[in-house]
């Protein structure tokens, strides 16, 4: 877990309190199948697997400065911020490195500052490196083959797509919210890489099953078909019911069968390599909730706590959708 709490400005959303439920957990792990791992802050030359030398020195450059906005989404930096994405790339890694090491295995990142809408030159979107980008990065340059990375944070990962746009050993879907921040991820972008980079735009108030039928019809094949060594997962809990900054009614028990899923996909498509990496989530108890139900299905479990309940319900349609992409991306049933 890496909390970076220097890495705070007053009334933002995205804060170090988004992790304060979860601090207990260091010494006391909710599920004895979890081992914490110790990490470094990652080297510059292994952020550079996506980012460019002069991105991070201007990033340095304006941590230095202190305490001020990025860009009017509102990022932000203070003085510990450069450290702080340094940190929140090297536990990924760490983790990343873990499954790669023993040749399967399921992890959790569980880190801030989050980084799918890092591009490669540009920090934004809340986000300063990408770290779910270089952990794929990091796995593809070590003889992984092919790597899977599945968005299923409200918002579209414009940064990790951006990452790979070019990237033939690296496949990415997005199942995101439509027009929300920051607008990229319409279904039609990406027409050079159909088959490989897949975005799914949602309607507002999509639910769980919508999301389930999706990864079944959809990220199912597109799994097979690329025929990626590792799952990795970029797991945004802001599509909760509960959170403020976004529509989608996803809840609890939600998460823990979506988990439950990608791990069976793992395990048919990927030789049981899963990575998941925290993205966005901005209700703290129901991110803790949240976070939780999915290491409870990675551990194997189905006792987790949930303060929330069942979603008031949403939209489960999106059978018309479905054809569409599977025509789109040329994707099979078997
Ligand atoms: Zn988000």
């Amino acid at each position: 877990m890496h909390a970076a709490p220097g890495h705070a400005c007053p009334g933002h959303p995205e804060s170090p309190r988004r992790l304060d439920r979860m601090q207990t957990w260091l010494n006391n792990p909710p599920y004895p199948e979890m081992l914490w791992l110790d990490h470094q802050p990652a080297s510059e030359a292994e952020v550079m697997l996506v980012h460019p030398k002069s991105m991070l020195d201007d990033l340095k450059a304006a941590c230095r400065m202190g305490p001020h906005e990025l860009e009017p989404s509102p990022t932000y930096v203070t003085e510990a911020s450069y450290q702080a994405a340094l940190g929140a790339a090297g536990a990924t890694l760490a983790v990343s490195r873990r499954i790669l090491a023993e040749g399967r295995g399921r992890g959790f990142a569980i880190v801030r500052p989050p980084g799918h809408h890092a591009e490669p030159k540009q920090s934004m979107g809340f986000c300063l490196l990408n770290n779910i980008a270089i952990a794929a990065a990091d796995a593809v340059a070590g003889g992984l083959g092919k790597a899977a990375i599945l968005d299923f944070d409200a918002h579209h990962g414009n940064g990790t797509q951006a990452a790979f746009w070019n990237t033939p050993q690296v496949g990415y879907l997005s199942i995101h919210e439509e027009k929300l921040y920051p607008g990229t991820g319409r279904v039609d972008s990406a027409s050079h890489a159909y088959g490989r980079i897949i975005n799914i735009p949602l309607q507002a108030f999509s639910d769980t099953k919508a999301f389930m039928t999706l990864i079944e019809k959809v990220a199912a094949p597109w799994l097979r078909q690329l025929d990626a060594h590792m799952l990795f997962v970029s797991a945004g809990y802001d599509i909760h019911f509960s959170d403020p900054l976004t529509t989608s009614t996803l809840d609890t028990q939600g998460f823990f069968q979506l988990t439950q899923m990608l791990i069976r996909l793992a395990e048919e498509y990927c030789q049981g390599r899963i990575l998941f990496v925290l993205e966005g989530g901005y209700d703290p108890q129901a991110l803790a909730d949240n976070v939780q139900a999915c290491l409870a299905a990675l551990c194997g479990r189905s006792d987790y706590p949930d303060h929330f309940g069942k979603s008031p319900g949403g939209r489960a349609m999106v059978g018309a959708q479905i054809e569409n992409l599977i025509l789109r991306h040329h994707l099979s049933e078997d």
